[in-house]
């Protein structure tokens, strides 16, 4: 079924809706082809005379009533996305509807609403997937009380609150806290537990349980430690207290996303529960641990206290976001995980800030909810409250959240609201704040300096470029941290936080005895481009001496960056980079975690928008080889010393995911990839041969593959992993990745012809397609190959499970970057897609937004 015209829905027109849900009860009576829900919700009345408009999708409606009298048909009008009931049929006071619908999940391919994956019944409700289970106001504002009664001959029958009875072939769920139907799960299978239990602050007891199929139980004891770290950090960090008797967690394998925040029934992607060290590489073992921690921190941002319309989606994102990466700063290195995020950030947001997609962090319209989901939203939305906490101090933040916590338990907020509380709670006027929710685009920070008898000033411009539907932007707030050094290395001025609220503003230091070296921006404390000539002897200076990591860190990558720029228009490598990163590896007092990151050069999407970002139009296999070109230069000068890094950060013992041991595989892995350029993968495959655990085993593979010495060890690796559907995502996705782009399309054609390519899992679809879109080279290959492959997949996704074609379409959003002959077949491309008939309303509105340019 698809939507005729696809309607644009509009902040402005938010409207309260008409009724109050006093308690729902559902019950469930499962079977593949044929569910039966019965739904019978108790309302009242708000505006006398409204019609009563219940959304529904994929329904057939079986008999609908209220008070027990039957609706005839003249009662109501039934249409493909919903039953709107008239006013005449309607009672003026309290009453109770009463449906049942049948529904298909098995033949449920889309995964939103009720579906199943492998012989279990599963649940995703957000956004908009509770209008496929029953008829219902399925919009964030409704808030009820819900009863829920699962019947099915299966053993394990979940859904969300506290467990009340049960017997054979039956389970009853109350939950006690009012929510939204987003808000909703059930989950029916033969499944098995991994248990444990949290005693909170005040004492209760609370049961914890990991959901996974048999065989995979032995692989839950690190998500539940996380869970029981993340329940703690909230307690001691933000003052919040779990309020059920039980939490569970379910693995799934087919999901659209990494997880959903379920009141009591968290329900996830199985790659982010399941984790053995032979399977889960460092990095995924911290994305889990973030992952369980975000979902569980939703509890209080996001379910207590919700959305009033998805408009507001940063209010929960953005903050449990920004939570989540505070959580992980605490458990592991503070700086390390800064650096992470800032370049998740550049790489994900400042991506789609600048392109076709650009949009607020508080969009003020949409056509597909599901298309929403961004970085700008998530990610953003967390520097925003980052620059919050910064402009109103710590003790000021947790006033202010202390605030909102009092205020909106149990309502639906908005980000008025949210700035409200920080308002009142400070004493602030956040009017001008308020622009980084309304404005897209990355501002850039143009900075000069003067010197002049003892006092140095900065002077700052901010522009912030058009973005689609917003041409011209007024200044915002910018927090600037900034510190200074002298020459000699020594910190003359801490840092301290400029608050920049002008287009053009100057601030002044004086009585300094000689001109200072400044660092910008520490921290990374405003999500802006910062634009400073700064030579490479300055930032070879600053990676040595600034106190601040993070910008220690950021001269290193701005050095290599410019260095790479350089190559690319046919220079040789910058000696003043080469020397530092030699000095960097030396110095053993830094943290390794640190150091890799150091090591590691920018990827070529981020050159690619460094060139871009300065008027030069990138050239994708020009950049691929200029990198090629530094890692083997940084490799022949180093060599020495990087072998000895290699062999010394070997960990013995047996494997721990902490931030110690995997900040000592990082920087060996990192130094491998450098010798790797060199010796012909010689080192990597002795350590592909006797890797004890996933992280080293996938560093050694990648390091094969770029040095065209893989086919035995993909081979090897695939005869080992072929059962193991998360591991078989990894190779397919390693190799895409890191292949030679000439042949990188030619490769994920085969891979996608190859029999273990389960297209409709999207997990497998994400680690084929997302890994050859991180091939720069190759998704832009000059044949426009990649364009081609590319949109044959999403046109053959979009029927089947629109919401994760029109994800992955944004693979497409860096065209207008790009020369004349790649953006005509990059358009081709997209042109194809746009006339296909009965496309889906979430890829209707991506094509037509990416096909705009932007300039
Ligand atoms: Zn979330």
């Amino acid at each position: 079924m698809k939507d005729a015209t696809p309607q644009t829905i509009r902040l402005a027109d938010y409207a309260p809706y008409p009724f109050t849900l006093d308690a729902v009860a559902l019950t469930f009576r499962l079977a593949p082809k044929a569910t039966r829900v019965v739904a019978e919700i108790r309302m009242t009345p708000r505006q006398p005379g409204a019609a009563l408009a219940l959304d529904g999708e994929h329904l057939r409606l079986i008999s609908a009533a209220i008070d027990g009298q039957s609706l005839s048909a003249e009662d109501y009008i039934l249409t493909d996305t919903g039953l709107t009931i008239h006013p005449a049929a309607l009672p003026d006071a309290a009453f109770t509807l009463a449906t049942e619908v049948e529904i298909a999940p098995e033949g449920n391919t889309a995964l939103q609403g009720l579906y199943m994956s492998r012989g279990m019944y599963c649940t995703q409700c957000e956004a908009q997937g509770f209008r496929r289970i029953t008829f219902y106001p399925d919009r964030p504002d409704v808030m009820a009380r819900f009863t829920v009664r699962v019947e099915a001959d299966l053993p394990v029958l979940l859904s969300n609150g506290n467990p009340t009875a049960s017997g054979p072939g039956w389970a009853e769920w109350v939950d006690p806290w009012p929510k939204p139907a987003y808000l909703f799960a059930l989950v029916a299978g033969d499944l098995v537990a991994h248990s444990g239990n949290f005693t909170t602050m005040s004492g209760r007891k609370v049961a914890l349980n990991i959901w996974v199929r048999r065989g995979d139980e032995d692989r839950c004891g690190f998500a539940l430690g996380a869970l029981q770290r993340a329940m703690k950090w909230d307690e001691d960090a933000y003052g919040r207290e779990y309020d059920l008797d039980i939490f569970n967690i379910v693995a799934v394998d087919d999901f659209n996303m990494g997880a959903m925040e379920n009141k009591g029934l968290n329900i996830f992607n199985a790659k982010l529960v399941l984790a053995s060290p032979d399977t889960t590489t460092d990095g995924e073992y911290e994305r889990i641990e973030g992952v369980i921690a975000h979902e569980y921190f939703h509890n209080w941002t996001g379910n207590r206290i919700t959305c009033r319309d998805w408009f507001q989606l940063c209010l929960k994102e953005g903050l449990t976001v920004f939570r989540d990466q505070q959580f992980t700063s605490d458990m592991r290195s503070g700086p390390v995980k800064r650096i992470e995020d800032v370049l998740t950030l550049r790489a994900r947001q400042f991506r789609e800030d600048q392109g076709p997609l650009a949009h607020a962090v508080r969009p003020e319209s949409y056509v597909e909810i599901n298309n929403f989901y961004t970085a700008t939203v998530y990610e953003k939305g967390a520097e925003v409250i980052g620059m919050l906490r910064r402009l109103v101090g710590d003790a000021g933040y947790r006033r202010a959240l202390d605030l909102y916590f009092d205020r909106h338990d149990g309502q639906a907020a908005t980000i008025e609201d949210w700035l409200a509380v920080f308002a009142d709670a400070t004493g602030r006027d956040l009017g001008q704040f308020k622009r980084w929710y309304s404005d897209a685009g990355t501002p850039r920070l143009r900075v000069e300096e003067h010197w002049q008898d003892g006092t140095y000033t900065l002077e700052f411009t901010q522009v912030t470029p058009p973005t689609p539907g917003q041409p011209e932007k007024a200044p915002r707030v910018i927090p600037i941290a900034v510190g200074l050094l002298s020459p000699n290395g020594d910190e003359v001025v801490p840092t301290q936080v400029l608050e920049m609220t002008e287009a053009r503003q100057r601030f002044s230091f004086s009585g300094l005895a000689v001109r200072p070296v400044p660092s910008l921006l520490r921290g990374f404390s405003a999500p802006v481009v910062l634009e400073r000539d700064a030579t490479a002897a300055e930032r070879a200076f600053l990676l040595a001496h600034d106190t601040d990591p993070f910008n220690r860190w950021e001269a290193g990558r701005s050095l290599a960056r410019e260095a790479l720029c350089a190559m690319v228009a046919g220079a040789a490598p910058e000696p003043e980079h080469i020397d530092a990163v030699g000095r960097l590896i030396r110095d053993g007092a830094a943290d390794p975690a640190f150091r890799a990151l150091c090591l590691r050069l920018p990827g070529e999407e981020e050159i690619a928008t460094a060139l871009f970002e300065r008027g030069t139009v990138p050239d994708p296999d020009a950049i691929h080889a200029a990198r090629g070109r530094l890692a083997a230069a940084l490799a022949q000068k180093h060599e020495a010393v990087l072998s000895e890094i290699h062999d010394a950060m070997a960990v013995p013992g047996p494997y721990a995911p902490d931030a110690g041991p995997a900040g000592k595989r990082a920087l060996r892995l990192a130094a491998l990839a450098l010798l790797s350029r060199i010796d012909g993968g010689r080192r990597a495959q002795a350590l592909f041969d006797t890797a004890p655990n996933m992280t080293e085993t996938l560093g050694a593979l990648a390091c094969l593959i770029e040095a065209g010495q893989a086919d035995a060890a993909l081979a090897g690796f695939r005869a080992r992993w072929s059962a193991d559907r998360l591991v078989m995502d990894k190779w397919f996705m390693v190799q895409l990745a890191h292949a030679d782009p000439a042949n990188a399309p030619a490769l994920a054609a085969r891979l996608a012809s190859d029999p273990a390519f389960e297209w409709k899992n999207p997990n497998r679809f994400r680690a084929l397609m997302g890994g050859f879109a991180a091939n720069h080279a190759g998704f832009h290959h000059p044949s426009g190959a990649g364009y081609s492959f590319y949109a044959d997949w999403l046109i053959k996704l979009d029927p089947v499970n629109p919401q994760m074609a029109a994800r992955m379409s944004t693979a497409f959003e860096t065209w207008p970057r790009y020369d004349a002959a790649r953006q005509a077949l990059a358009q081709a491309a997209l042109a194809r897609i746009e006339a296909l008939p009965g496309l889906s309303r979430d890829m209707g509105e991506m094509v037509a937004r990416l096909a705009k340019a932007n300039r």
